[in-house]
């Protein structure tokens, strides 16, 4: 079985890498990519229980693709529900574009 733990961080490092590198302005057939993308993502990642629980968090929020910002949030926010279920500190999801894209300014 794969190890839920090195998943998590490989995957959440690209999934907040992806949107580092959405535009910060999209068009709609890249508001549309990233809209498929996701759902198809809930339903295949390799951590089923993971991939349950994750699916339920995007029925009630919805995937925000209208920026590159709105989008990095919104990830930041479902990171923030896995963290708050594991009992991990939460992210300030007013940095995540210094975490992930820009670097930490001192
Ligand atoms: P991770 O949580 O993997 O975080 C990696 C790095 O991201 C951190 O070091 C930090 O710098 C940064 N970071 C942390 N929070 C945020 C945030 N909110 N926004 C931006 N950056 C942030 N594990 C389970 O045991 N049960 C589950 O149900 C489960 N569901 C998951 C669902 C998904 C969609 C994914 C991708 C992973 C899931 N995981 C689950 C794995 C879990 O989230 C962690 O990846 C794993 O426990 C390793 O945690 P970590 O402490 O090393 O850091």
């Amino acid at each position: 079985p794969p190890d839920v733990e090195q998943l998590g961080r490989s995957t959440w490092t690209f999934l907040h890498t992806l949107t580092a590198s959405y535009p910060a302005n999209p068009t709609p057939s890249e508001q549309s990519n990233v809209q498929q993308f996701m759902g198809l993502f809930g339903k295949l990642y390799p951590c089923w229980v993971c991939a349950e629980d994750f699916q339920d968090w995007m029925a009630k929020n919805k995937v925000r693709t209208e920026s590159r910002d709105e989008f990095g949030r919104w990830m930041c926010e479902a990171h923030n529900e896995v963290n708050r279920k594991l009992g991990k500190r939460e992210f300030d999801c007013g940095k995540w574009e210094e975490r992930w894209r820009t670097g930490w300014k001192n």
